[in-house]
């Protein structure tokens, strides 16, 4: 059992080591840290602290560990899944104010950033000597690297160049007992036990990054984007399915459906997709002049014979940053129609997605409740948007509900409750019907190595049994079998 915490006492401590702007305790403000991107769930925090380096963050986090007071590290509060959000009361830290750019090694292919750097400002600091940072979250002009580090976050390139993970090669992280470590070498492969990779995708449960060196790409020589309309949402998986059969790997391959494709030409009050098309893709294809230009023929080709309406090939960077456009500001578009979606994200095998879309169709029209779907298609990460009213009698609860029933359509065709959102509260109840008792035990165990107080982001990831009883109490009766995952058949 926890003491009470004196908040006015930490504030004050607060104060004693940082700024003056460093502290943030009026009612009002505090408003802006009570969601992430998932506005379903808000909770105000106490307090909100925003260091600027990390000897200040390591200072902090120490007042933490002996006061025991919880703390959350926030970067620019764009999760979907409730991770920035003091759900219990607990310090929030804040990474804004940390975005300097603290060396740049091109001879080396790396950069080291301060964890509330943007995403999109790696690549512009070096786009003119003929680089770029590969990973690129849909939100990249507003997340941060810190918060890319802690959800693993993915993008439409990462079908071809791996997730953030793959991109990161060494951490300085403040550990939760305020002590300052350094986790990988700069080298991408190293002999010890890999803590970094552990590191990565924590979501703030092992302590905060506060500088964070990442690998740097050469910019592809030649770059080519097609828009492959379709008729039938199936055509569109198929083409997707035997684009990657042959062998072909873009750069990035995107779907959006009719709902989204009609929602981003209002907002741009121009028909940029084909208005009348179940579903577009976006393929991307880099590399060498000759092989983007063979892989295009092939690709083009492949599409049409799944069933492609028609294809549109970028003339030029302008035409191909326009197709691109559309796709980035998807979520923005279905936000003009509706102010508040849940967005979903799950997994399945790139063969499931024509069935499992379908099913998501069913489940949506049961419930009562639009879904869009707009998606990473050849990482089979789906992206269902649900839309509501807040001001609907029991609407949370519903939504929610249907989320649940996508995930299970996810693990029912062999995927996963999350493709790049992380788990953070949203999903902790859902872990169980991935991993068993055992396995949840084993990654416990890893985080009280370290975090033994279990202040880093309470309540994140794992199921507990106060907020999951009944999750864990529905896999108890499930036993180990493949359950009936309720009324839509998948399969
Ligand atoms: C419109 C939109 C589009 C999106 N598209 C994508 C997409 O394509 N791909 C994708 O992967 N995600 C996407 N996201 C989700 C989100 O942008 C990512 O998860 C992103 O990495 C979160 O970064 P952030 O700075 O906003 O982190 P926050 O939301 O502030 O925090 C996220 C988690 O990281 C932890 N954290 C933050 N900083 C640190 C740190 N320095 N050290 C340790 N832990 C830390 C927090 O505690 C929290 O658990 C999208 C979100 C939106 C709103």
């Amino acid at each position: 059992m926890r003491h009470p915490i004196d908040w006015a006492e930490i504030e004050r401590q607060c104060r004693a080591i940082l700024p003056a702007r460093g502290v943030v305790a009026a009612r009002q403000e505090l408003l802006a840290y009570d969601c992430d991107g998932l506005t379903l769930k808000r909770h105000q925090p106490p307090l909100v602290v925003l260091p600027e380096t990390t000897e200040q963050v390591s200072a902090v986090v120490r007042l933490c560990h002996q006061q025991g007071v919880p703390f959350v590290a926030r970067g620019s509060g764009t999760g979907l899944s409730g991770g920035a959000v003091a759900e219990t009361a607990a310090l929030v830290i804040a990474t804004s104010r940390m975005r300097s750019i603290l060396d740049l090694d091109l001879a080396n292919r790396r950069i080291t950033v301060q964890p509330g750097v943007i995403n999109s400002w790696v690549t512009r600091a070096v786009c003119g000597e003929g680089y770029y940072y590969a990973p690129d979250p849909s939100s990249q002009v507003v997340c941060s690297i810190g918060g890319n580090v802690a959800e693993n976050s993915g993008g439409v390139h990462c079908l071809k160049y791996g997730v953030t993970s793959n991109h990161v090669l060494e951490l300085e992280v403040v550990l939760p007992d305020g002590s300052v470590t350094r986790l990988g070498s700069g080298l991408a492969e190293t002999p010890e036990l890999d803590l970094r990779g552990v590191f990565i995708g924590s979501e703030g449960t092992l302590g905060l990054a506060t500088a964070i060196t990442l690998r740097l790409l050469r910019t592809p020589q030649s770059v080519a984007v097609m828009l492959v309309d379709f008729t039938a949402m199936e055509s569109a998986g198929e083409a997707v399915r035997t684009v990657t059969a042959a062998g072909v790997l873009p750069a990035g391959m995107e779907i959006m459906d009719n709902f989204t494709i009609n929602a981003v030409n209002d907002l741009f009050g121009r028909d940029e997709y084909p208005r009348d098309a179940a579903a577009v893709l976006l393929i991307e294809l880099d590399g060498q002049e000759g092989e983007v230009a063979a892989a295009l023929e092939l690709a083009e080709s492949l599409c049409l014979q799944a069933g492609a309406r028609s294809v549109r090939r970028a003339t030029d960077p302008e035409d191909r940053a326009l197709l691109w456009k559309g796709r980035k500001s998807a979520f923005a578009a279905v936000g003009r129609i509706t102010p508040t979606y849940y967005v979903q994200d799950g997994v399945v095998p790139r063969s499931a997605l024509p069935r499992v879309l379908a099913a998501i169709e069913a489940l949506g029209r049961q419930y009562g409740l639009p879904v869009a779907n707009v998606f990473h298609a050849g990482d089979g990460n789906l992206h269902p948007l649900i839309l509501y009213r807040a001001d609907e009698p029991d609407v949370a609860h519903r939504v929610q509900e249907l989320g649940a029933d996508i995930l299970r359509l996810c693990i029912a065709a062999g995927g996963s409750i999350t493709g790049e959102h992380g788990v953070g509260s949203d999903k902790r109840c859902y872990l169980d019907l991935m991993f068993a008792p055992d396995d949840l035990a084993t990654m416990t165990l890893v985080r009280q190595a370290f975090d033994p107080q279990g202040l880093a982001n309470p309540g994140k990831i794992f199921p507990t049994p106060s907020s999951c009883g009944e999750s864990t109490r529905r896999r108890a009766e499930l036993g180990s079998g493949r359950p009936d995952w309720g009324p839509v058949e998948l399969f």
